[in-house]
Parts: structure tokens; sequence; C-alpha cells
């Protein structure tokens, strides 16, 4: 869901309109303008509304990525759909007050918005002497400031309210799954807030039946496809989690000396290499640094440009955890270790046969290339 029209960049993340979002337009069109027979005059009005809702989105969205950029997570982006808005947080397993702490943010937002519009609402209500819900839903439908006050009122509430419900892929699914991820496994509390998610969809589909809306369909098969990637994610991750490393590095003689000369480090093609000293890990020597330099003559040493600040990963380590170390210091490789003695070294290349043998592990291999392309679709 990287795809869309920037529209703003709020604290480096940007915001971004699906084209689908032109659906709302459409629908708001008919609802205000055509439904009502209220013209040119009605669209306006709708814009205007759907223009609230989506501010309300937005810093529902934006109160997620707050909570995470404190956390140090790195937020992607926020993409604004017809049915609502999706952040792309990094997806890291956060400790569980931490991932409800992300969770609330977005609902929480919400309920003090709502709150803070309360005395606002009293006022309209009283002052225009409001007796009945139906003297209310009167006056939510008509096209002034007051309707369009209260539509910013409800609209809040019910993002609170929905986004509250304990099943994937609502927040309340990831506050649930905090919680019982503090009395069994990440896993297990992961499948119950699946299958809570999975069952909520089908209520919505019944419900949408009952009430002939086709909205509710259409969130139910987000949901169905969210809670889908959800799981299938927390299955790679815990495979990857018991995946040790040592099964898929690539063993190595024992790495280039500090003292050799550039040029003889390179005899075998330019590579990422381990630099050891008396078995012990004390460098890297990366591709990259030695194809842009080996042209300023043969007298350089390995230890003139090796890359000091590296740290080694035991064998037993798992691929998961080595991959995570990569990506946190940004380096394309990570020596590893046996006894604190250089063993081989594990590389991104390495992922790509890692996925490979859990391709078929899990089956169908086409499955599984689409799982990893819906992990890039879908966020929080
Ligand atoms: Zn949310």
């Amino acid at each position: 869901m990287g795809r869309g029209l920037r529209i703003a960049t709020v604290r480096g993340i940007d915001i971004k309109l699906h084209p689908s979002f032109l659906l709302a337009l459409l629908w708001v069109t008919y609802y205000w303008g055509i439904a009502p027979d209220r013209g040119l005059r009605g669209v306006l009005f709708g814009v205007f509304i759907l223009i609230a809702v989506f501010v309300s989105v937005v810093g529902h969205e934006l109160a997620h990525g707050f909570v995470a950029l404190r956390f140090g997570l790195t937020v992607h982006d926020i993409t604004l759909l017809p049915i609502g808005g999706v952040a792309r947080i990094e997806q890291v397993p956060l400790p569980p007050r931490r991932e409800a702490a992300v969770a609330l943010a977005g609902p929480l937002l919400n309920v003090l918005v709502a709150i803070g519009l309360l005395p606002v609402v009293l006022v309209i209500a009283v002052a225009s002497d409001v007796r009945s819900w139906y003297d209310l839903l009167l006056l939510v439908h008509g096209i002034d400031g007051r309707s369009f006050l209260l539509h910013l009122w409800i609209a809040n509430l019910m993002l609170a309210a929905f986004n509250l419900l304990p099943a994937f892929p609502m927040d309340g699914g990831r506050l649930l799954r905090a919680l019982l991820t503090g009395v069994s496994n990440r896993l297990l509390a992961t499948r119950i807030a699946v299958a809570l998610g999975q069952i909520l969809a089908l209520a919505l589909i019944v419900a949408g039946f009952y009430t002939r809306d086709v909205a509710l369909p259409l969130v139910s098969i987000f949901i169905i496809l969210a809670a889908f990637v959800e799981a299938r994610m927390i299955l790679v991750e815990s495979a990857l989690q018991s995946l040790p490393v040592g099964q898929f590095a690539v063993w190595d003689a024992g790495g280039v000396s500090p003292d050799s000369p550039l040029s003889h480090a390179v005899l075998g093609g330019p590579r990422d290499l381990a630099v050891t000293h008396q078995g012990m890990v004390v460098g890297m020597l990366w591709r990259d640094d030695v194809l842009s330099l080996l042209s300023r003559g043969h007298s350089l040493r390995v230890a003139d440009i090796m890359d000091r600040n590296v740290t080694a990963m035991d064998v037993d380590s798992s691929v998961y955890e080595v991959h995570r170390r990569m990506l946190a210091t940004g380096r394309p490789a990570i020596p590893i270790t046996e006894g604190g003695l250089y063993r081989g070294i594990f590389t991104s290349d390495r992922l790509v046969h890692v996925h490979r043998y859990l391709q078929q592990r899990f089956g169908t291999r086409d499955r599984y290339r689409g799982l990893i392309e819906a992990l890039g679709l879908l966020g929080r």
C-alpha cells in the first residue's frame, strides 16, 4: 500500500491518498447529492464531512505512528482508503505493554476528540431543542454547521468503538493479543485474535445482507485479508525464530588477516569478508569499500579500510535474530562464530535460501510468494 498520492508529511511520515479513494467521492456524490436530490450544495457538504472524517482517521493513524516512533520503530507511511486508514509500521514484536500502547493510541485520540466536542454537541442539542433521538437524526441529516459538528463527533465515537472491537486487524485485536501474550505465547494469542477477526468478518457479511449495506461486506473482506496476512506473518516470524543461523550461514575457512595487503584479500573476487585475528572476528571488509579504494594503489592493508564496528553472532542464534541485527545495524552481512571463534558469514543473499526453505516447508511456492507480497501491502 506504498502507492498513492502524497498529500502531506508529518514528522517524516508520508500521508497518502490511495487511488481507490475516488470511490469515496463517488459515494459522497450519490449519498449527499443525488439520493436526497440536493444537487451541488449537498455534494459540497458531503465532501466537507468526508474531509472531517478523514482528518479524524489521519489523527488516529498518526497517534499510532507517534507512539511507535517513540519506541524506535520505523513508520513508513499512512495510506487513506475509502474504508479507513492504514499506517505501515515496522513489523517488530514489541513487549506486550508497548504493543498495547501503540494499539491504544489511535482509539484514545478519537475518544479525546469526542470528549472535547461533547460541550459543543450539548450546546447544539439544547439550542436546537432536541428532545428525542428522532430530533437528533433530523439535525444530523441537515446541511449546516450543526450537522457538520455532529458528524465529526459521531465519526470519532465510531472510530474509537469500531477499532476497539477485540478482533484482528482492529486495534482491539492487538490489545487482546498483548493481553493474551502475557498469559500464553504470542503465536497462540495471535491465532485467537485472528479467529475472532474471522467471526467479526462473518457477522459483518450477515449484517450487510440484512441491512443491504454493501460497505459492510467490503469491510469484512479487508478484515479477512488482513487477519490472514497477520496470521501468516506470525507463522513466518515464529519459523524464522526456530531456525538456527548456522544451518544457513556460508562456512568459511578463516577470514582474512588485518595485516594482509588489500590486493591479496580480494584474490577470490571482491565480496564481503570477515577479518579475523587468532580466530576472533575483529572487523568486516565490505565489498563496496574495497571496490571504491582498490584503484588507490596496492599499498593499502585490510586494517586500513576494514569496518571495526561489527558484532558477530553465535551459530545458535536464530535467523530471525540475525536478520534483526542486520536491519538494526544497516550491514549486509553478519559474521557467525562458534564458541567465540569465526566460523562463517550470513549475508542478505542467504535470506533468499531461508525463504526458499520455508516455501518448501509451508507448501505451495506461489502461495508463499503471494504472502510475501501481501506483507508489503498491509500494515496496522
Ligand atoms: Zn487504529
